[in-house]
């Protein structure tokens, strides 16, 4: 639609040919669809999996001995996108603490996460996409247990 349309305003000078321009695309575009009729050629039998065919060293992080700590203080969306990651072998765990982009301090201690854990709480927000959430994704067990210890003293 384009180059026709440019062309039609001026045809400046001889400008012939269009005709057989228009049939040579015709013909490219069938030779197209018979590539496309049928099945595709490479169907998948089984979902792919990542880590087929490589050795996975145990106590390696997401390995046996070592598995990935909880997704916590994101909000569903997130929790969901690093888990993604995680299942597709995309995911890289974090090696040294990130910058916190609330307060920031350097506490940012989980992978794929923008703002410190306390931050989050704090603000009531997901530490990942940084939107308000009523309802945070998992807690850490330290939140817990103090959480617990503060409520036998009373
Ligand atoms: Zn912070
Ligand atoms: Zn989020």
């Amino acid at each position: 639609g384009y180059a026709r349309s440019r062309r039609g305003k001026g045809f400046r000078g001889k400008q012939r040919g269009l005709p057989a321009a228009a049939r040579s695309g015709e013909r490219e575009r069938g030779r197209e669809m018979s590539k496309r009729a049928g099945p595709p050629k490479h169907q998948n039998t089984y979902a792919w999996k990542p880590n087929l065919g490589r050795k996975i060293n145990e106590t390696e992080p997401g390995g046996r001995f070592r598995p990935l700590s909880e997704i916590t203080g994101v909000c569903q969306r997130c929790r969901d996108q690093i888990d993604w990651k995680r299942k597709y072998g995309k995911y890289k765990p974090i090696v040294e603490p990130a910058k916190c982009q609330k307060c920031s301090k350097r506490n940012v201690r989980q992978a794929y996460h923008n703002v410190c854990t306390g931050c989050s709480k704090e603000l009531g927000i997901c530490a990942k996409c940084c939107t308000s959430v009523k309802q945070l994704v998992g807690r850490d067990a330290e939140e817990a247990n103090s959480e617990r210890k503060e409520l036998e003293e009373v």
